[in-house]
């Protein structure tokens, strides 16, 4: 199994007859993040069936999916090339330090260049310069990643065999497609936005093809200024949750998650008796892009 399912009790929700459990991705691996790691999974199959060179792929500094990719890669001597938006005109950052020491190449794009990258003219031009490559989307959000959180998802029902809720923080949505489409029809989730965009919903319904699933919603007011962004409220919460409950949680993903998952609570929004399974995502190690 890899990664636990812990029960997480407080009587904020126990006074409620709810039970949270806390599937621990997270702790998968120390440094890659678990959901970037689900996300691969249809990656050495699809990499090997069609005898593909290497990889390029696209994140910022701190990316967790290039963090996650570059260890992947490394353990199957997979060449790797990373194009990196710069930021603050200065590419270097520990996720950088631990992407070059695991082999990869890293290339440095500027913020113009690096907003050109999705141009039918770029990627040409990334075919002649890396034949035979295959090109990861930013985030990792490739068509495929969805179908790694089947597994996540068998795992939960093993030792929780019919919870009635699942959130998971979004980014590209590719982690709450998996869930959606691999839960059972009468289990709900709650996908809750870490980035502040006015279409998401529409854009994710759309990107994902999840017209055709029922019981899914996207909370969207829970992202605290935007993608990246964290106030006081936010940082003070994650140290409380962590000295309760022990559990560290990312300020850019789980942490707003579980803000969301608590005031659902506090404003009875979920019905009394249901078992809720949050997944922690990981990306711990994005802490470091904090104080850096
Ligand atoms: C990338 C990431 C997410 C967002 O996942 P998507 O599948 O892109 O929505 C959530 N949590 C962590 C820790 C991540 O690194």
């Amino acid at each position: 199994m890899p990664s636990p399912l812990i029960p997480v009790k407080d009587p904020l929700w126990a006074d409620q007859d709810i039970e949270l459990w806390i599937k621990r991705d997270d702790l998968i691996h120390p440094v890659v993040s678990g959901n970037k790691y689900r996300k691969l999974a249809f990656l050495m199959p699809e990499f090997e069936d069609n005898r593909y060179q290497g990889i390029v792929s696209f994140g910022g500094p701190h990316s967790n999916h290039i963090h996650a990719l570059a260890w992947v890669c490394h353990h199957h001597n997979i060449p790797l090339v990373v194009l990196v938006r710069s930021s603050h005109e200065y590419p270097d950052s520990p996720t950088l330090r631990d992407v070059r020491q695991w082999g990869a190449v890293v290339e440095v794009l500027s913020p113009t260049q690096y907003r050109l990258k999705d141009t039918e003219e770029y990627l040409n031009h990334l075919e002649k310069k890396y034949p035979g490559y295959l090109m990861i989307p930013e985030g990792g959000s490739h068509p495929k990643a969805p179908v790694g959180f089947e597994k996540m998802i068998r795992e939960v029902e093993m030792c929780l065999p019919d919870p009635d809720l699942y959130i998971c923080p979004v980014g590209t949505g590719a982690t709450l497609a998996g869930i959606v489409r691999f839960k059972a029809p009468r289990q709900y989730v709650i996908g809750v936005s870490s980035l502040k965009s006015s279409s998401f919903y529409q854009e994710i319904k759309r990107k994902w093809s999840l017209d055709q699933y029922p019981r899914w919603t996207l909370a969207e007011q829970w992202h605290f200024g935007g993608y990246g962004k964290m106030t006081k409220t936010l940082l003070d919460f994650l140290g409380r949750f962590e000295q309760d409950h022990g559990v560290l949680l990312d300020p850019v993903y789980n942490g707003k998650a579980m803000f969301a998952f608590h005031e659902y609570v506090r404003f009875h929004l979920i019905p009394p008796g249901s078992k809720v399974v949050f997944l922690h995502t990981g990306g711990v190690q994005g802490w470091r892009g904090v104080n850096y």
